[in-house]
């Protein structure tokens, strides 16, 4: 029996952090036991944003990669590739922008959301404007069943959801509504409180060896009520004790919370046992990133066999589109 089949992407940016691995990349690894899954490293997405400047993107494909499999997914059961060796996303999003209404794009929350948090680059662009529906030609040019995605970005998937139902109206029924696959994404903030984000340089990199973590943690920010140690807290306002709900067992979050609330430990005690957790959860990790970090070729490799192989399901979906807008000739 064919496995039900999924699609999510991420954007490279970077070495990938812990908020990804809780928010996604954990869940990713899950997936590929009941999915077909794909995952895309989605460098045009970058360049919505980041087309001033692209001089990252190829180095940072690599990044994310490299940390993808460190975390576990495995190219023999899933499909890892890069979008823009696809390039028939891009004609389907061409396609698919001939039948949506600006409207629809216009009220996605996220479009003005990030262009006024990065208010200092000019996003009034056609192509950021566009980019939901290129994630919808991302997802259903492979007639992808479901999408993983945080709150954030489920009104992407009901959007396209809408377009789809256009178009099938339109040229008659090509594709599939794919269903939204809700992700828990617990809050994990960065050592200075704030969005854990490269940008801020207050994030905890999969990366990192376990000496530099213990760095980063050991002067994070905590609630600021615990000015002393004999003063007590409120662990539901420390950005620590996030950390411990995502990597610590509930009895260590127990001690955590009641040493807190009494006093009864110090703030490096409780990140002491948060780091005794964290840093077992990332030993796998940490185990299997330098091989593949010292194969870049390897990397790109698989990178570059599992977009042929997207490329394949890419290819026969663009014949029927093409076939039901009759934009089709003799050859
Ligand atoms: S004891 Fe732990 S939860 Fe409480 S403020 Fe300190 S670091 Fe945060």
């Amino acid at each position: 029996m064919t496995r039900p089949r999924i699609l999510s992407g991420m954007r490279p940016t970077g070495p990938l952090h812990l908020g990804h691995l809780t928010g996604a990349l954990d869940n990713w690894v899950r997936l590929q036991e009941e999915y077909d899954c794909l995952y895309v490293v989605v460098d045009w997405h970058a360049l919505t944003t980041d087309y001033a400047d692209p001089s990252g993107i190829r180095a940072n494909i690599v990044e994310v990669a490299t940390d993808w499999l460190a975390a576990g997914l495995d190219p023999a059961r899933s499909t890892l590739f890069i979008q823009s060796l696809v390039p028939e996303h891009a004609e389907l999003h061409l396609m698919l922008s001939m039948v949506t209404p600006l409207s629809w794009l216009e009220r996605v929350p996220t479009y003005k959301e990030v262009q006024q948090q990065l208010h200092e680059r000019d996003l009034a662009t056609y192509g950021f404007l566009g980019y939901p529906l290129l994630q919808s030609a991302d997802i259903i040019i492979y007639k992808a069943d479901a999408v993983p995605v945080g709150e954030d970005q489920a009104p992407h998937v009901e959007m396209t959801r809408e377009v789809v139902r256009r178009f099938n109206n339109l040229y008659g029924p090509v594709f599939p509504e794919p269903k939204t696959i809700l992700t828990a994404t617990p809050r994990i903030l960065g050592t200075d409180g704030r969005k854990m984000s490269k940008s801020y340089g207050n994030s905890v990199y999969l990366k990192d060896p376990p000496e530099v973590i213990r760095q980063k943690i050991r002067p994070m920010v905590t609630d600021p009520a615990r000015k002393r140690r004999t003063d007590p807290g409120n662990p539901e306002v420390c950005p620590v004790f996030d950390l411990h709900k995502a990597f610590s067992p509930p009895e260590t979050q127990a001690w955590a919370a009641e040493g807190c609330r009494t006093a009864g430990i110090g703030c490096l005690d409780c990140k002491g046992g948060l780091l005794d957790h964290l840093l077992r959860r990332l030993e796998e990790i940490h185990a299997r990133r330098p091989e593949f970090a010292a194969r870049p070729d390897t990397v790109w490799d698989i990178l570059r066999a599992g977009s042929l192989r997207a490329r394949e399901v890419a290819r026969a979906t663009m014949e029927e589109v093409r076939t039901a807008m009759q934009i089709i000739y003799p050859r």
